[in-house]
């Protein structure tokens, strides 16, 4: 099957492999080895100086970094800004409501741009510690503006939380130039290992900021920090996927790094967008709001979402629905993991006779 959602992705077979490694105890110290060798190795994907930049690993999906992130770098006083213009966004405000963080949501339509302007108002009217944003919305595949966000956001000293999953490894992340405290990612999306572990790069002087009360027991960076630096970890960590992260950071920079899988990303998902608008199938967004890794497109006529997700299945292939009021007229496709472009045009194929099948030729 050839998972063309937004994580899990499909694997090599050398990350595969990289599970049945031997059995091991997360209190040995060959477990110590791996946590840091990870750990050291996901401040290179961006080459980031290890003296001010860390990563945190946890075990967990994706949102468990987020909430990492949010709860635990906020202080009691603090009041975050978070920017909302899809799924992700919102569930950031979810996470700082659950908490008790003082919070205000910039609120935007799903298919429309972060607007400046109103940002840098709200900035100006508010007295914000930090705000929160996503890089790549998955919801509509756009890449927001975080050159601009961060602009406004330093104009007010202000630093960013960023929720960076489905876009760490493949998207340029500016960590010092755009003034973030932290960026929440995950293994299972643009770094092609497996769900189970996700981690936070952070600043070593914001990972336990003062006055902060501990907010979770399980997702407390600090703790986490504090226990990794000592070669420990608070709680048992997930042993196999760490070995799948391992091996596929390795993988990764073997293959040339984050450039390298962007032009790959943009290459497969250039054909998908080529081939589709060939048949008629319209993508949401202009090239310039998008991100290497997944499109969205409008449903062909005629064609409802879960008849082209049944038969794509029945030919291999799962692609993505949209979400809550998009579910009726849009579906997705990332082109993430192990996925060449002779499977694009299988793809295409397929989709092609669907659409020829149901007689509307759109
Ligand atoms: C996938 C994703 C997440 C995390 O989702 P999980 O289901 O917890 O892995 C968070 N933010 C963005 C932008 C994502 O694409």
């Amino acid at each position: 099957m050839l998972l063309l959602n937004p994580g899990p992705v499909v694997l090599t077979e050398r990350v595969r492999q990289a599970m049945l490694r031997p059995d091991l105890c997360h209190r040995e110290p060959e477990f110590a080895e791996l946590q840091s060798r990870i750990r050291e190795n996901l401040t290179k994907v961006y080459d980031l100086e290890t003296d001010i930049w860390t990563a945190v690993l946890v075990t967990g999906s994706g949102t468990s970094a987020m909430e990492a992130m949010v709860s635990s770098i906020v202080p009691a006083n603090g009041n975050i800004l978070i920017i909302e213009n899809g799924v992700y966004g919102e569930r950031l405000s979810k996470i700082a409501a659950i908490h008790n963080i003082n919070h205000s949501a910039l609120t935007h339509d799903w298919d429309k741009p972060i607007n400046l302007v109103r940002l840098e108002l709200t900035l100006r009217d508010g007295n914000f510690s930090h705000v929160a944003v996503v890089h790549h919305e998955t919801t509509t595949g756009r890449l927001n503006d975080i050159d601009g966000v961060a602009r406004t956001c330093k104009e007010f000293g202000i630093p960013l939380l960023l929720d960076a999953v489905s876009s760490f490894g493949a998207e340029d992340i500016r960590f010092d130039e755009w003034n973030l405290a932290a960026c929440a990612a995950t293994a299972n999306k643009c770094l092609h290992a497996v769900p189970g572990t996700s981690f936070v790069m952070v600043r070593r002087d914001a990972v336990k900021p003062a006055d902060t009360p501990a907010r979770t027991l399980y997702l407390n960076l600090a703790s986490y920090y504090d226990q990794q630096e000592a070669g420990g970890t608070p709680f048992t960590q997930s042993v196999q996927t760490f070995y799948a992260l391992d091996e596929a950071l390795l993988e990764f920079f073997d293959a040339g790094g984050w450039q390298e899988r962007r032009d790959t990303y943009r290459r497969l998902a250039g054909q998908v967008r080529k081939g589709l608008k060939n048949m008629g199938i319209m993508p949401l967004l202009n090239a310039n709001e998008i991100s290497c890794v997944l499109n969205a497109y409008f449903l062909p006529v005629n064609v409802d979402y879960p008849e082209l997700h049944d038969k794509l299945k029945d030919a291999g292939f799962v692609i993505y629905a949209g979400q809550a009021s998009l579910a009726e007229v849009m579906f997705r496709i990332s082109t993430m993991g192990k996925i060449s472009k002779d499977d694009i045009q299988r793809l295409l194929d397929v989709i092609a006779d669907i659409i020829d099948s149901d007689g509307n030729g759109v």
